[in-house]
C-alpha cells in the first residue's frame, strides 16, 4: 500500500496529470473500458444482488456513461481560472480563480450500487487531474473482483489503482495521509474515516445515509403517491441510500393510500419473484426480517433465507418507537405511520437526525413550500422519489448526520479540486497606502475607500 501511495504521489508531483489531454484520456479509457464490457457489469450486478439488465443500466451502467460524456464534454471550460471583480481600493491589480487538482484521493464505496458509487465519485478525481486509489465494497464479491481486474489493467498503477478485500484493508489505508478522502457508505463507519483523516487533516467527503421519510397529504395524488413510492422503494430491493424508508400519510386519506400502495407493490413485483433484487448477505437478510413485526404486516412479509429474497413488504399501524423506526431499514419493507397535522409533523422531522433525502406527494404548492422551506435534508422531491439523484446538475449530498459535501457534474469536479486564488499586480504604479509610516492622512483615505 506505502508503495502504491507514494508512486501516485511522485506521479502527481511530474505534473502530468494536469493538462486538459491527459485528464480527458483518462476519462476515455474509463468510458471505453465501461462500454466494451457492458454485459460483464450486468452479469457481475446480476450474481451479487440480481439486479437485473434495466436496474443495472439506468442505475449503475448508463448513470456513469452520462456523467463521462457531459463531464468530458464541459471540462475544459470548468478547468478555466476565472478573473473575478477586485475592488476599487486593489487599484491596478486583477483576480483569480483557479481550479486545480487536490493530488492523490482515496474513495471507499459501499455495496449497494458497488459500480456507480465508486465510478461516479473516479469520474470527479480524475476530471480534476487527480490519482486516484480505489476501494470497492467487499461484500458484492463479483462486481469488486471485475472493477480491480479491468481497472487495474487499463490503468497505469500511478494514475489509479483498485485496492480489493475487508475492513482491514481499509483500515489499513486509512493510516496513510491522502488529499482528499471520498467515501460513501454508514454514518457509524463514516465517523471512523473521519477520525483516521484527521489525524493527517485530510479533507473528507461523506456521503452516508439515514431514514428518508415520505409525506402524502390529504391533497396527494393517491394513485401517482403509491407507483412513485414503489418505484423508489422497491428499486434495489429498497437497499438505496434515498430509498423512501417511511411513509407518514395523512389519516384521512390513509386506508384510501394504503390500498392503493399494496395494489401497486402487488403489480409491479408480485408474479416473478425471480426479478426480485436480494438482500447483499446473511447479516444485512436477517436485520431486515428481524424488523418485520408480523402482526403489523399488511402486505407481503415472506421470505426466502436460502437466496436472501425479502418479498416487498407494507406494515401498518407503526409508532415512532417500533424497532423498524430504529434504523435505517435498506430493504424492501415499508412501514406506514400516519399524521394529523403537518405543523407538528415538521416539528418532529427537525427532530430527528437530517435525512439524506426526504420527498412529499401533495398538489397543493403552499403545503409543499412549507415542509421544502423549513426541514432540514439533503435533497429531495416534490411528487417524486428518487429521480432528482439523476439530473447531474444538481449538487448531490447530505446534510448533518448524513453527511457532507456533494458530487454529481460539476460539483464532482469541484468537490475534488482547490480553488487556488491569486492576483496579478501592476508594477507600473504604486499608489503607496502600504508603505509606513501609516499617517492619518492614510487612515481617513483607507476609511473613505471601505466605505
Ligand atoms: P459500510 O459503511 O458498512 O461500508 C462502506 C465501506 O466502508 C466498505 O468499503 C467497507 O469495506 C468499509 N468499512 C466497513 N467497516 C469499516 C470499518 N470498521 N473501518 C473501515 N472501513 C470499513 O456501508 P454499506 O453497508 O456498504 O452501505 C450502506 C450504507 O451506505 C447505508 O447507510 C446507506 O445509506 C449508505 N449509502 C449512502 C450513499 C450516499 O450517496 N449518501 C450511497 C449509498 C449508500
Amino acid at each position: 500500500m506505502e508503495s502504491i501511495i507514494q508512486s501516485q504521489k511522485a506521479y502527481f508531483k511530474t505534473h502530468a496529470t494536469r493538462p486538459l489531454s491527459a485528464r480527458l484520456e483518462a476519462l476515455t479509457t474509463l468510458e471505453n473500458l465501461i462500454v466494451d464490457n457492458e454485459q460483464k457489469i450486468k452479469e457481475a450486478l446480476n450474481k451479487d444482488l440480481n439486479k437485473s439488465s434495466f436496474e443495472a443500466y439506468t442505475t449503475e451502467i448508463g448513470f456513469v456513461l452520462h456523467s463521462l460524456r457531459k463531464t468530458k464534454k464541459k471540462l475544459k471550460r470548468w478547468m478555466k481560472a476565472e478573473k473575478v471583480r477586485t475592488p476599487l481600493y486593489h487599484a491596478f491589480t486583477k483576480s483569480y480563480v483557479k481550479p486545480e487538482p487536490k493530488g492523490t484521493v482515496l474513495i471507499i464505496g459501499p455495496y449497494n450500487y458497488p459500480f456507480q458509487l465508486v465510478v461516479e465519485p473516479l469520474i470527479g478525481a480524475l476530471s480534476a487531474g487527480n490519482t486516484a486509489i480505489v476501494k470497492p465494497s467487499e461484500f458484492p464479491s463479483h462486481t469488486e473482483a471485475l472493477i480491480e481486474s479491468l481497472m487495474n489493467e487499463a490503468f497505469d498503477s500511478r494514475l489509479l489503482k483498485v485496492v480489493s478485500g475487508g475492513v482491514e484493508v481499509t483500515q489499513s489505508l486509512l493510516e496513510h495521509a491522502y488529499d482528499h478522502i471520498f467515501f460513501t457508505g454508514s454514518s457509524c463507519v463514516g465517523q471512523i474515516v473521519y477520525e483516521a483523516a484527521s489525524k493527517h487533516l485530510t479533507p473528507v467527503t461523506l456521503e452516508l445515509g439515514g431514514k428518508t421519510p415520505t409525506i402524502v397529504s390529504e391533497h396527494a395524488n393517491l394513485q401517482r403517491a403509491a407507483e412513485r413510492i414503489a418505484f423508489g422503494k422497491l428499486l434495489n430491493a429498497g437497499q438505496t441510500c434515498i430509498a423512501p424508508d417511511h411513509i407518514y400519510v395523512h389519516a384521512s386519506v390513509k386506508e384510501a393510500f394504503k390500498e392503493k400502495l399494496i395494489q401497486t407493490f402487488d403489480a409491479f413485483y408480485h408474479t416473478e419473484s425471480s426479478r426480485y433484487p436480494v438482500i447483499i448477505n446473511d447479516k444485512h437478510f436477517k436485520r431486515i426480517v428481524e424488523l418485520i413485526d408480523h402482526e403489523k404486516v399488511v402486505y407481503g412479509g415472506t421470505v426466502d433465507e436460502a437466496k436472501r429474497l425479502i418479498v416487498p413488504t407494507i406494515m401498518d399501524d407503526i409508532q415512532v418507537d417500533d424497532a423498524v423506526m430504529k434504523e435505517e431499514i435498506f430493504g424492501p419493507v415499508m412501514p406506514l405511520l400516519t399524521y394529523d397535522n403537518l405543523e407538528t409533523l415538521i416539528e418532529n422531522l427537525n427532530n430527528e437526525p437530517s435525512p439524506l433525502a426526504l420527498y412529499m406527494f401533495s398538489e397543493n404548492t403552499s403545503e409543499l413550500e412549507s415542509v421544502f422551506d423549513r426541514v432540514r435534508f439533503g435533497g429531495g422531491a416534490m411528487n417524486d422519489t428518487i429521480t432528482h439523484v439523476a439530473n447531474p446538475n444538481l449538487p448531490f449530498g447530505g446534510v448533518g448526520q448524513s453527511g457532507f459535501g456533494r458530487y454529481h457534474g460539476y460539483y464532482s469536479f469541484k468537490e475534488f479540486s482547490h480553488f487556488k486564488t491569486y492576483i496579478k499586480k501592476s508594477t507600473r504604479f504604486d499608489p503607496g497606502l502600504n508603505k509606513p509610516p501609516y499617517d492619518a492622512k492614510k487612515e481617513r483615505l483607507v476609511k473613505k475607500v471601505l466605505k
